[in-house]
């Protein structure tokens, strides 16, 4: 074994690092944050490098990095901020689906657009009734002619009011829970779409809505694939998408800590650095120790995503333990900085309200720990 990027991997991992320093910086991931404005500066350029088409084939005009690659994009952005990183990363998902089941007409509209950062894709599955149980959707989705009519309600769509966004929309075709669900792209100012944005405590230059969705009509073409096989096809991407958030909160995390080391040797009091004070020392000591695991234990998963292996069970203990590790890490990172923490310039408390998420978003730590209890047998 050997626990060191090659040095491919190296190149692009400071590449990132440069990039995010020079190019975006945290004062603008900060300042974005505040505003609730998209970082759209940032993702421009990133679009401009090739990097929205990371996971895209190069038939289409991507970069097809496997899982370490990714993994290390993801980390790098989300060291400034993970809301920027669900910024660029939730996208790419749609983009792929589109790649592997979109029509010919689907790949010319929607991928170049894509690419140039012109055209930008949300994902809308969750509902009201349905959040965790996912799959008991009731968006309904009825054919009408040459066209689609849709009715019903999302909510937490990420992204669905930026302009040029097209919304990846679950709806229901059919009767049974998981085969009659079908994948929709659907424009956000089609007639009949109304967005509300909701006030979340995270995600807040993202944003995130709530969808009404009144006898939408969309043309036919506007189904991904086959009728019936929506829920087979967001399930591809899962993995991915679960790595790309445990990667996220590693990188969420060691910049916590970062902070925080050198917050504490910054910071005197009774004549000293409080960094010298064995509790702070500690309790330090002991988050290198889980972050520096947390993030082996998401490259081990994206190792073996890259060898072509199954790694359900390998994702979801990285994503669970990573936003464990990034709670714990800015918890800590937030009674360390003392009455500073509190203010949005020391940029802990973000990573505190990000690291709160991190055991909902992408699907809930009960969700996932379901999924590791299946896998390993009980
Ligand atoms: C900021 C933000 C952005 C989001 N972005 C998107 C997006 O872009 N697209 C999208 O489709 N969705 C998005 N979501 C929705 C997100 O995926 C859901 O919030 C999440 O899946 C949980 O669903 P819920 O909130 O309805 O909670 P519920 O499912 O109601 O769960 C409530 C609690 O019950 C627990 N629970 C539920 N079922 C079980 C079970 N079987 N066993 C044990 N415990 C259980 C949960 O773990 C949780 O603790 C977003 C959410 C937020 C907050």
């Amino acid at each position: 074994m050997d626990f060191r990027f090659n040095d491919e991997q190296q190149l692009w991992y400071e590449t990132l690092q440069n990039f995010m320093e020079k190019e975006v910086g945290r004062e603008y991931t900060r300042a974005h944050d505040e505003s609730r404005e998209f970082p759209y500066e940032a993702y421009k350029k990133m679009a401009d490098h090739g990097w929205l088409g990371l996971l895209i084939p190069e038939e289409y005009g991507g970069m097809a990095a496997d899982a370490v690659m990714f993994a290390i994009f993801c980390e790098s952005i989300a060291k400034f901020s993970l809301d920027t990183a669900a910024c660029v990363m939730t996208g790419m998902f749609t983009a792929t689906n589109i790649c592997h089941h979109g029509t010919p007409e689907q790949k010319a509209q929607y991928l170049p657009g894509f690419l140039s950062g012109d055209v930008r894709f949300s994902i809308s599955i969750t509902e009201p009734d349905s959040g965790s149980d996912a799959a008991s959707l009731k968006t309904r989705a009825v054919a009408d002619g040459d066209e689609w009519v849709i009715n019903g309600n999302k909510v937490f769509s990420s992204g669905a009011h930026l302009p040029g966004n097209v919304i990846a929309l679950l709806a229901r075709t059919g009767s049974d829970k998981h085969a009659g669900i079908s994948l929709f792209l659907v424009p956000n100012d089609a007639p009949g779409v109304e967005l509300r944005k909701m006030n979340t405590i995270v995600r807040r230059s993202f944003g995130t809505t709530e969808i009404f969705l009144t006898d939408v009509r969309i043309p036919s073409g506007n189904l991904i694939g086959e009728v019936g096989r929506g829920w087979d096809y967001i399930r591809e991407h899962l993995e991915m998408e679960r790595l790309s958030l445990a990667a996220s909160y590693v990188g969420n995390a060691r910049t916590a800590l970062d902070d925080t080391i050198r917050y504490t040797k910054g910071r005197h009091q009774f004549g000293r650095p409080i960094s010298k004070f064995q509790v702070l020392r500690h309790r330090m000591a002991e988050d290198e120790i889980v972050v520096e695991a947390a993030r082996l234990l998401t490259y081990a998963a994206a190792t073996k995503i890259a060898r072509g292996e199954r790694a359900v069970k390998e994702v979801s203990m990285a994503k669970v333990n990573a936003a464990d590790v990034a709670f714990r890490v800015s918890f800590n990172g937030m009674q360390a900085l003392g009455g500073y923490a509190q203010l949005p310039e020391y940029d802990m408390e973000r990573y505190f309200r990000e690291a709160k998420h991190a055991m909902v978003g992408g699907g809930t730590h009960e969700i996932q720990k379901g999924i590791i209890a299946k896998e390993m047998g009980l």
